[in-house]
């Protein structure tokens, strides 16, 4: 039997708002174990926009989804979070008052005083490519995402968009591909310049076949491929032999299994008490874009405050008995000591 995790607090999600709760825990001496569906830290920022700008984190003329990721692990590192990634909370079950057993899809089992949902908008699911049939082959011989590269050694590989996973892995698996074709809607491509060139010369080279236009067709067999048909933009057809296609046609964000959880929910949202963040079951809080209020915005700096508020809250299911004094950062030589700054 898997052995049960028990932790002050447990938090759904490991986004900016996921990730700034566990300081504002932290400096009221309570841990945290982060739960997140993806194989890195940083929801949105990290998995859709980590090279573009934010210009509106306080303080912060610039930074991007990546650095501000970064400096948020750095923040909290004092407070020596325990992530548990590439896993998804489907269960939660009240055991106390409050007390709540939370597992995951890979059978992590939690005991938690307080769950913290900071799930954003769910989790992220690829959109499925416009191709008739394309369900019988998902995962055999069509695949959303690259886990393991050598698993792709050696194939013919089909690769179907024009952003930058699109392109990324054209350019990583190209060295180790038996042969490679990549389709794309139309000759302008949505990806990094430098990865266009690089592409460009692949092609030039003869090492990359680039068709424009759109899959009409797979042939296969059980769930293996062997060929695609290919509409070119001039309306001629091609013939593309494969066994493995990547489609990249970007990441649609699905509730998932938070729906199930006994919380009240507005358009997908979990309403939440604006004082505290706390939702209608006492001990869950939800902070970020997964929770609504009258005037909400959706921005990481709203999330940054929520978690702080719900942190003062979520401290006295933690420890009844202890009177929380408010301290500031820059004078509390109390908070400094945790910080391990003083
Ligand atoms: C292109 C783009 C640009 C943006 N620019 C800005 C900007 O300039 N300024 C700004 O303030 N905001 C911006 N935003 C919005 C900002 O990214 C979001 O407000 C912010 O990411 C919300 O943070 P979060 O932690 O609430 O959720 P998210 O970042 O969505 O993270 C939630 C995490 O929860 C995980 N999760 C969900 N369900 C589960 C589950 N059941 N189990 C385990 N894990 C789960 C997900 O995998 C995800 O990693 C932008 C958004 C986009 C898409």
């Amino acid at each position: 039997m898997t052995e049960t995790i028990k932790t002050d607090v447990l938090i759904v999600g490991a986004g900016p708002c996921g990730l700034f709760a566990v300081f504002e825990l932290g400096l009221l001496d309570v841990k945290a174990h982060l739960v997140d569906i993806l194989d890195k830290v940083g929801g949105q920022c990290a998995e859709l926009y980590p090279e573009k700008p934010i210009y509106d984190i306080p303080g912060v003329p610039m930074i991007t989804g990546h650095g501000l990721t970064e400096a948020l692990m750095e923040q909290i590192k004092p407070f020596n979070p325990t992530f548990h990634l590439n896993e998804m909370i489907e269960t939660v079950e009240k055991i106390g008052d409050p007390e709540f057993r939370v597992t995951t899809n890979a059978g992590t089992v939690f005991e938690c005083k307080v769950l913290v949902v900071a799930a954003g908008g769910g989790s992220f699911q690829p959109k499925r490519p416009p191709v008739p049939g394309v369900e019988a082959y998902e995962g055999k011989s069509v695949h959303y995402a690259v886990r393991k590269m050598e698993d792709f050694r050696g194939k013919d590989i089909l690769i179907v968009g024009g952003g930058d996973s699109a392109l990324d892995w054209t350019l990583n698996l190209n060295p180790i591909a038996k042969s490679m074709t990549l389709v794309h809607r139309r000759d302008d491509f949505r990806g990094a310049p430098h990865s266009v060139e690089q592409m460009r010369q692949l092609v030039a080279s003869g090492k990359l076949d680039l068709k424009i236009g759109q899959i009409t067709e797979l042939q296969g067999d059980n769930g293996q491929l062997s060929g695609a048909t290919v509409k070119l933009n001039d309306n001629t057809v091609s013939q593309i032999k494969c066994d493995t296609m990547l489609p990249f046609f970007g990441l649609t964000m699905k509730l998932g299994p938070v729906a199930n959880w006994g919380l009240h929910l507005e358009n997908n949202l979990i309403p939440v008490d604006t004082g505290t963040f706390e939702t209608n079951v006492p001990g869950i809080f939800a902070i970020g874009d997964i929770n609504t209020y009258p005037g909400k915005l959706k921005l990481i700096l709203s999330g940054f405050h929520e978690g702080a508020l719900m942190a003062q809250k979520a401290v006295k299911y933690v420890y009844p008995d202890k009177r929380v004094v408010f301290q500031y950062t820059t004078s509390s030589t109390n908070l400094q000591k945790k910080l391990g700054v003083n």
